[in-house]
């Protein structure tokens, strides 16, 4: 627009004409009688030098004569029309009455009005005046029109821009209805739809399709421990290593919390599905690292085979669910197969659960305790409370059978907090039965340590009972040290500073060294009786759990032998210098009456 020459002229600016005739009298006339009318007059002799002049100036009106010699008025005022520049410039044509205006070419030319001579000096200025304000006025027309125009393509592109953002949010709302949010595999919703649609195909084609439940392992002492962030960190991770595992035309889908779902086609029958299931395994088993703390997962699958286990999405689900459950009964980091017989098995599991909680509200449950020994003086200086189930009319329960439940449904919470009270308890009774400095173990599950309120729980109960904090040791298991958490370790650090002796229980067994152990504040470690089995059979066993008392010596721990049910064993820990055990050797867990007497047998009755 700068570079070329403008007709607007400034508002209240003199209008600009060009007067085009090749007499110098009617130039003149017309120039003094334009100018006394407040019009800037701009004469041109020819048609050539009005085209010089409007490359430089643009006027906002011309009048031009029709004869002239060289190039007429029409020439010029065609060729002022060919040139975008010029093209709106209103032309008013001048003829004499003598020469007659061919009023046709005139306006085919471009022109948009005409005056004959002699000039009517009225006449001229109207038309002047006039065509002065249409063009104006369609000036402005055609700026409003351009303003409009451009509103309009602002308008059209906000409206698409909308469009497509309303899609996005519909894709992703269609998005989250069938994928799951934290890993991005398929939900439920979508499983059950893909699963449906690979057991029609299956129906139609006379094939076998699989359905695998995939559970990982201690998933939630993990969760509990080291807290949501890192539980959901994780659970990405094996959504990736899953889908690793598939083979073109599997799904795998997240139902929620730490279960998976694999839907397989079989090709070659169950083969197929055992072999992806040992592949899932051997992708599990291998640690996550996750900021530079390795964890260790691993998952229990169940399988479910259409059309053998369930014609239907849900039977072939519920089947694999239980085949899944038999898988953890069997010692996790494994797979199993439906079978009917499982859904018996189930039922019973389901019934087990609601017994546990009618046992806890009745008043089922209680401790036995069994001595730890001084293997040298043969003295018993503590006892580990160790829980059981007492049914009415039958042998109490061991935990083994029922603690996994408890923990899974998180009854051991305050199953825990009963246990700890009670043996606080007891502990007190023997301190006034004259036993004045005896010490009580008790087990801790990682879920407890992480309830918010466990050393309140913990503190009360030390005030209520009337039991000084060292003569308590808790029992806890590498697990529970194993994700670095702060919270973990905090409260460790809360309960060793109240005096509370704290025990690494089954040591060995799992993955922690004891430098790693040197970070938490330990007094114990129990080795693990599946070690001290081995003491006389196994090189290795011997190897290991001699190792293990000379480095825990170099560290100032105090080493229990657990388990010890011969007198072999008993020669070998007492050779090495680690002199507490426990176990047949020396007695079964008892009740408290039955321990009171072991008590006073080894240690001798006090005097009244
Ligand atoms: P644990 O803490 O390692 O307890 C020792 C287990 O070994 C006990 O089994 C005990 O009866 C058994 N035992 C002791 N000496 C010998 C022996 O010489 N030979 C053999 N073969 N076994 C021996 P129990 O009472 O069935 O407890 C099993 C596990 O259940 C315990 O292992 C402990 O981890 C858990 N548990 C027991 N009571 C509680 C509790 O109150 N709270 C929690 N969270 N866990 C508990
Ligand atoms: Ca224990
Ligand atoms: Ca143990």
């Amino acid at each position: 627009m700068t570079d070329c020459p403008s007709t607007a002229n400034a508002p209240g600016a003199p209008e600009r004409i060009l007067i085009v005739d090749d007499s110098p009298a009617n130039l003149r006339l017309l120039m003094n009688m334009l100018g006394e009318h407040g019009y800037l007059v701009h004469p041109a002799t020819n048609g050539e030098l009005a085209l010089q002049f409007v490359q430089t100036t643009l006027p906002d009106l011309i009048l031009l004569d029709v004869f002239m010699p060289g190039m007429d008025g029409y020439e010029l005022c065609r060729r002022l029309k060919a040139d975008a520049r010029t093209r709106d410039i209103p032309v008013i044509f001048l003829s004499s009455a003598d020469q007659e205006l061919n009023k046709l070419k005139a306006f085919s030319s471009g022109g948009v009005d005409y005056v004959v001579r002699p000039l009517q000096v009225e006449e001229v200025l109207a038309r002047i005046r006039t065509h002065l304000s249409l063009r104006n006025l369609q000036k402005r027309l055609e700026d409003l029109v351009e303003a409009r125009t451009a509103e309009l393509i602002a308008a059209n592109q906000r409206l698409q821009e909308e469009n497509a953002e309303r899609k996005r949010a519909e894709f992703r709302i269609r998005h989250m209805a069938h994928y799951d949010a934290l890993t991005d595999l398929p939900n439920r919703v979508l499983l059950q739809d893909r699963i449906q649609k690979a057991v029609d195909y299956a129906n139609r084609n006379k094939t076998q399709i699989a359905v695998l439940f995939v559970d990982l392992d201690y998933f939630k002492n993990i969760n509990d421990s080291l807290g949501h962030m890192v539980g959901d960190s994780l659970l990405q991770l094996v959504a990736q290593r899953l889908q690793q595992c598939l083979r073109k035309n599997d799904d795998v889908g997240r139902l929620g919390g730490d279960e998976f779902v694999l839907c397989l086609s079989l090709m070659n029958g169950r083969s197929d599905a055992a072999l992806v299931a040992q592949k899932v395994l051997d992708a599990l088993d291998k640690p996550f690292t996750l900021h530079t703390t390795e964890m260790h997962v691993g998952a229990s699958i169940g399988i479910g085979v259409y059309p053998d286990d369930g014609t239907n999405v849900e039977a072939l689900m519920r089947a694999a669910d239980m085949a899944m459950y038999r898988a953890k009964e069997a010692g996790r980091s494994n797979y199993q197969f439906f079978t009917p017989s499982l859904s018996r098995s189930v039922e019973q599991r389901l019934e087990q659960e609601n017994r546990l909680h009618h046992a806890f509200a009745r008043g089922e449950f209680a401790l036995y305790y069994q001595p730890q020994v001084d293997m040298k003086t043969g003295r018993i200086y503590s006892a580990e409370a160790l829980l059981r189930w007492r049914q009415p009319d039958r042998e109490p329960i061991p935990c083994s059978s029922f603690i996994a439940i408890a923990e899974e449904t998180g009854l051991i919470v305050p199953l825990g907090t009963w246990v700890l009270r009670e043996a606080c308890k007891q502990l007190r009774i023997w301190h006034n039965a004259g036993h004045p400095g005896f010490r009580m173990a008790v087990n801790l599950s990682p879920r407890q340590l992480s309830q918010s309120n466990f050393l309140s729980t913990v503190e009360s109960i030390l005030t209520e009972t009337e039991v000084p904090a060292s003569a308590l040791a808790l029992e806890i298991t590498e697990n529970l040290l194993l994700p670095r958490s702060e919270e973990n370790m905090m409260a460790l650090k809360h309960l060793s500073a109240m005096g509370i002796q704290l025990s690494i229980d089954d040591f060995g067994t799992g993955y922690s060294s004891l430098a790693y152990l040197q970070r938490f504040p330990v007094h114990t470690l129990k080795i693990d009786q599946t070690f001290v089995r081995g003491i006389g059979e196994n090189p290795n066993d011997m190897a290991l759990v001699t190792a293990i008392i000379a480095m825990a010596q170099s560290l100032h721990l105090h080493v229990v032998a657990e388990g010890v049910e011969k007198q072999e064993q008993v020669d070998f820990f007492l050779a090495r210098g680690c002199l507490a055990a426990q176990g047949f050797y020396y007695s079964k867990p008892v009740p408290a009456e039955d321990f009171l007497e072991l008590l006073q047998k080894a240690n001798g009755i006090p005097q009244a």
